[in-house]
């Protein structure tokens, strides 16, 4: 096996690997973070050097969110990502889709 440079890897091998990646993985491969409040529409850049500086680089973002940044808004910020080697706007949700039903007992099997 020979190894491939992060942004030729390719998007459907980005996204598979996206919920099993840590921060620290993602800052080494050039991932751009941001977050979106889906209460109020506010987006933020996440800086990924802060990030690994406040938690640890092992910390997963698939599935987590984080209070809202705006002032008195009670929502709760899901985490995108744009994965290296794609075109710099476009994200992609890092959770699972919430509209599909899970399996009961959290055993999700990946589609
Ligand atoms: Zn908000």
């Amino acid at each position: 096996m020979s190894y491939k440079k992060p942004e030729v890897r390719g998007l459907g091998h980005h996204l598979k690997a996206a919920r099993h990646m840590t921060i620290g993985t993602m800052r080494r491969d050039g991932w751009v973070i941001s977050t979106r409040c889906p209460r109020c529409h506010l987006d933020c850049w996440v800086d990924l050097n802060t990030l690994v500086r406040l938690n640890s680089s092992e910390l997963r973002l698939w599935n987590r969110t984080a209070r809202c940044r705006r002032y008195s808004c009670s929502g709760r910020m899901i985490f995108l990502a744009t994965p290296p080697g794609e075109v710099l706007g476009a994200f992609w949700a890092l959770q699972d889709d919430p509209d599909r039903p899970r399996a009961p007992g959290g055993t999700d099997q990946a589609a």
